[in-house]
């Protein structure tokens, strides 16, 4: 039996049975994994607090390397993140970054670049009012973190650098076409340079930063068209906590 240390963050938390909770973790050291926590559900239990959904925590795990299920030994909270739980406006969008990271992520591979984009950004999220920036920034770099980086800078197929004019963008090639190729090979968007260059700075900045980037508004809409189909062609589907950061930003 193997004992694990590592930092994580609490992706969900299931009850399992009327005293045991089954809760999955995404960890620093080790990516994601599932855990049993015994006597969770009972009220005097010291790891009640640490297992909300975004705690960070420090965490002890055991079970045998073959195993897909292991056991909670111990959990440590670092940051609870409660004031984003206790906003509406925020909880959603937490919730929609650990979704992502639920729905792309397999079990047992470490990330620690993505383990780390997590941590920041729910940082950025406590601390921060202004936040649509923010989950263009999620989604752009959790796709490009696991792989799926879209070529925003040359033509994807013939590899010419496009430097002014409208940039086709094909979410099946996920990169630009130069004018030429686009004859040839069929384009889902359409984006100006400016916002070409918005995105590329949401790629590039140090994320607590992120809320000071001022967007235009047309550009914002631009912008969240294309990092939000983005999430949708390589997810193949609408994530659930979705809709509900789009009824939330309607209701302000
Ligand atoms: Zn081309």
């Amino acid at each position: 039996m193997a004992l694990h240390k590592t930092r994580a963050i609490v992706i969900k938390s299931i009850n399992l049975s009327e005293s045991d909770r089954l809760v999955t973790f995404f960890t620093k050291n080790y990516g994601k994994v599932k855990c049993v926590a015994k006597g969770a559900r009972k009220a005097k239990n010291c790891f009640w607090g640490s297992l909300e959904p975004m705690s960070l925590i420090h965490l002890i795990y055991f079970g045998k390397e073959t195993q897909s299920l292991y056991r909670l030994n111990h959990a440590d909270i670092i940051e609870s993140f409660q004031s984003i739980r206790d906003d509406f406006g925020k909880l959603y969008k937490g919730v929609y970054f650990l979704e992502l990271i639920d729905s792309m992520l397999l079990e047992g591979h470490s990330e620690k670049p993505i383990f780390n984009l997590l941590q920041q950004s729910l940082f950025a999220l406590k601390e921060e009012t202004k936040l649509d920036s923010l989950i263009r920034l999620f989604e752009v770099r959790m796709l490009s973190l696991s792989g799926l980086k879209p070529q925003i800078d040359h033509c994807v197929t013939c590899k010419t650098i496009i430097e002014s004019g409208t940039f086709r963008f094909s979410f099946i090639q996920n990169g630009i076409l130069c004018r030429s190729c686009s004859r040839r090979v069929s384009t889902d968007v359409q984006f100006t340079m400016g916002t070409r260059n918005y995105i590329k700075k949401l790629m590039e900045i140090e994320i607590k930063t992120c809320g000071r980037i001022k967007i235009p508004k047309q550009q914002e809409e631009d912008i969240e068209k294309f990092t939000h189909r983005l999430v949708l062609s390589h997810l193949g589907r609408e994530p659930k906590s979705y809709p509900f950061i789009k009824s939330m930003a309607q209701s302000i």
